[in-house]
């Protein structure tokens, strides 16, 4: 499909609102985002002071951006492996990066480049779509492998597929549509019968994080399409699955700027020119929710002009609350950093039966990690990465009153960040399933 690139604002706006097709292709009249001489810039701050000069950095330096931080303070009492130092990683342009080194060394900050250039990166992570893959689907049935990042629309006929194959246990259900009226489909995989304690997953509420919805369908691959090698997760447990819960951003993602996070609602009241689009996903859920000003748009994680403003997250939190009870755990997939990240996310303090959840975070990373040795950090996020409102992890916890409510940031730890190659969704998703397993396994064993 070609994009179209009328050049009467009115006409490019009639066009996008009739035509689904040019909509699945992303926005029509913006270019491509190059992130040529872009580079990947790890920071480790010693102590407090130089922890705020980084922040300051961050805060008055526009062209550097904050993709993850680890700014855990050194108690490490009860988190379960403390491997990684004290580090942040900043995204630099090639017009500031030079005063950003001087700035590091003069205030003696250690610093060491992950990413040389991160177009270079961008353009060979994902190898283009085998011939193989396009017959598939000319045969009727779906094109997405887990060898390469794919489209919306190859991730969402793969739910039809498995739907349309798997009659006896697969459903897909659309609970909601985002804001430029993508459907928001889920499967349902259940045997039948009631009473079952339910597990949901769900991924790609960051766009960028391709490889969160990558690893969501490869679960979902294993699941069904390997039902008979666990039928006894299948017999006890029913799951709900969404692997992309913000379509548009993903679209985006692909279309235009490879590290767009949000989703891609108007809002401040924004034209274009004006404002800017989009809400965190993440930031905008109803619990301890921290409201954002109109001028906060632009930001990576503006939590929206309202909590549920969001269509997508609107959609969720419903669905979640009509099988209240039913559901016991939440799992979110993001990337990167790899951790287990258990709630609150919004402040210090830990829930009163953090125990429990600890434990049996505790058998899904010790399953991850006997496949092939990947180290994950396992604690709150307070304690692991820095606190922050709205998430949608303390939201299944505080409100939907989902006992075992977490987030699973996959890999990796910053040698490609959001832009991990395609080569890696096979090994990522093989052990991430374990760790899925097992703790389906705890509640296929008759634990609630
Ligand atoms: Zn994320």
């Amino acid at each position: 499909m070609g994009r179209l690139t009328p050049t009467v604002p009115l006409l490019a706006a009639l066009l996008r609102m009739l035509s689904a097709s040019t909509l699945e292709d992303g926005d029509t009249d913006e270019t491509v985002v190059s992130y040529k001489g872009y580079q990947l810039i790890r920071v480790f701050p010693m102590d407090g002071p130089q922890v705020d000069l980084v922040r300051s950095l961050v805060d008055k330096e526009e062209q550097v951006t904050l993709w993850s931080r680890h700014f855990a303070p050194s108690r490490g009492v009860d988190t379960y492996r403390r491997n990684q130092s004290s580090a942040a990683d900043l995204l630099t342009s090639p017009q500031v990066k030079g005063t950003v080194v001087d700035y590091l060394d003069t205030h003696h900050i250690a610093h060491l480049v992950l990413i040389q250039d991160l177009q270079t990166a961008i353009e060979s992570e994902n190898p283009p779509m085998e011939p193989e893959e396009e017959e598939w689907e000319n045969r009727g049935g779906h094109r997405l492998s887990w060898t390469r990042y794919h489209r919306h629309k190859d991730i969402d006929s793969y739910l039809d597929y498995l739907a349309n194959t798997y009659t006896d246990i697969c459903q897909t259900e659309i609970i909601g549509k985002s804001s430029q009226g993508r459907d928001l489909k889920l499967l349902k995989v259940s045997t039948g019968g009631k009473g079952k304690p339910a597990i949901w997953i769900d991924g790609g509420i960051h766009a960028r994080e391709w490889i969160s919805p990558a690893t969501v369908t490869y679960i979902l691959l294993h699941l069904v399409e390997f039902r008979d090698q666990h039928s006894e997760l299948l017999d006890s447990v029913d799951w709900y699955i969404l692997p992309l819960a913000n379509p548009d951003g993903y679209e985006y993602s692909h279309s235009t700027d490879r590290l767009w996070r949000k989703t891609r609602s108007r809002v401040g009241g924004s034209r274009r020119g004006s404002g800017c689009y989009g809400v965190d996903p993440n930031r905008n859920w109803d619990f301890h929710w921290a409201p954002g000003s109109p001028s906060d748009s632009c930001r990576e994680d503006f939590s929206g002009p309202r909590a549920f403003s969001e269509p997508e997250t609107r959609a969720m939190s419903e669905f979640i609350l009509s099988r209240q009870g039913e559901i016991k755990v939440y799992l979110t997939v993001h990337s990167y950093s790899q951790m287990w990240l258990v709630p609150w996310g919004y402040k210090e303090e830990k829930p009163r039966d953090y125990y429990d959840m600890y434990t049996l975070a505790e058998k899904g990373v010790e399953a991850l990690e006997a496949i092939r040795g990947t180290d994950y950090l396992l604690g709150t996020a307070a304690e692991l990465l820095y606190t922050a409102p709205g998430g949608s992890d303390d939201w299944a916890k505080g409100v939907a009153g989902i006992k075992y409510s977490y987030s699973i940031e996959l890999p990796d730890t910053g040698d490609y960040g959001f832009v991990l190659p395609a080569n890696q969704i096979e090994p990522v998703g093989q052990e991430t399933w374990a760790a899925v397993k097992a703790i389906a396994t705890h509640f296929a064993d008759g634990h609630n």
